[in-house]
């Protein structure tokens, strides 16, 4: 009995007492019922959990049990981005509209080599998919990858294109930038962007400052860096989203609360108002209501 979670719908922490596998859910009466059972000894495994968000990871890369693992950890909300053709289709397999929510896009990487009538395919699986799909992203500039001249063209043709898309549906878009802020600054002004977000945010305050003037949002992974913290400290919580990227650096959804610990601490808050804050930034900006909590975590 004492090898379960409880959630309380009541308040805004969700207290669990966490064991071993098999994990089950128990609810209401049930719930009071064994948390009378508590021994001192099971107290010492008490925690916290605060329901989290991450704002944008890459779930096609993982199976099952690591979405499950993250829902079990509190991570309620995952906003899966695509970046080519065959992982926008694996996107909208593993999205399930409760916790897994599809964005879909093409990564600047895949800018060079990609046909048009590739494109247009992938324009055309989000026009069908507009009800369920929350984000257009991955999108944006890498020019640390970028072929010459000929490459950069290439990216911001595409990037263009994926903006002018996200207007005419009014979705939001999940942007990528690396070696490229003023570029993707610059892009998003002109062509008038309207809800955006810079994942893995890499410019610097006066960037940060920027960004946040115009209303959007920055994101952050479980990396700390310096640049990165003197940029959280310059704009208001409000404008601010935690991430994993992952797989990348190894990591899963479930390490979503290092990258809301970074933030925090950046801000001098309390772990628990810190993710509450992000969490409602990331459900807010994706516009995704659902109710939480809800799934089965077990296998
Ligand atoms: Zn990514």
């Amino acid at each position: 009995m004492k090898f379960c979670i409880t959630y309380n719908y009541i308040l805004p922490n969700i207290t669990f007492i966490t064991g071993y596998a098999p994990v089950a859910y128990c609810f209401g009466n049930y719930m009071a019922a064994i948390a009378k059972q508590i021994t001192s000894e099971d107290k010492s495994k008490y925690k916290t959990l605060v329901e989290l968000a991450d704002a944008h990871c890459h779930l096609y890369a993982f199976d099952g049990s690591a979405i499950a693992d993250a829902v079990a950890r509190g991570v309620a909300t995952m906003i899966s981005n695509g970046i080519d053709t065959k992982s926008n289709l694996k996107t909208l397999e593993v999205s399930d509209g409760r916790h897994v929510f599809p964005a879909l896009g093409i990564h600047p990487d895949y800018a060079e080599n990609i046909g048009d009538d590739e494109i247009e395919y992938n324009i055309r699986l989000i026009r069908e998919n507009k009800n369920i799909v929350k984000s257009i992203g991955e999108i944006g500039l890498d020019f640390t990858h970028a072929n010459g001249i000929k490459g950069i063209e290439k990216q911001i043709a595409l990037f263009e294109t994926f903006i002018d898309l996200s207007n005419e549906l009014n979705l939001p878009i999940s942007v990528h930038s690396r070696d490229a802020m003023q570029q993707v600054l610059h892009i998003l002004d002109e062509k008038d962007a309207h809800a955006v977000h810079l994942h893995f945010f890499e410019g610097n305050v006066d960037n940060a400052i920027e960004a946040a003037r115009r209303g959007y949002m920055i994101s952050v992974p479980p990396l700390k860096s310096g640049s990165r913290t003197s940029a959280i400290k310059a704009v208001p919580i409000g404008n601010l989203m935690a991430e994993t990227d992952s797989p990348t650096a190894n990591s899963s959804p479930s390490d979503v609360d290092k990258a809301v610990s970074i933030i925090a601490d950046a801000k001098g808050m309390q772990y628990e108002d810190a993710a509450h804050i992000l969490t409602e930034n990331t459900k807010r900006f994706f516009n995704i209501s659902t109710a939480k909590f809800m799934r089965n975590a077990g296998p």
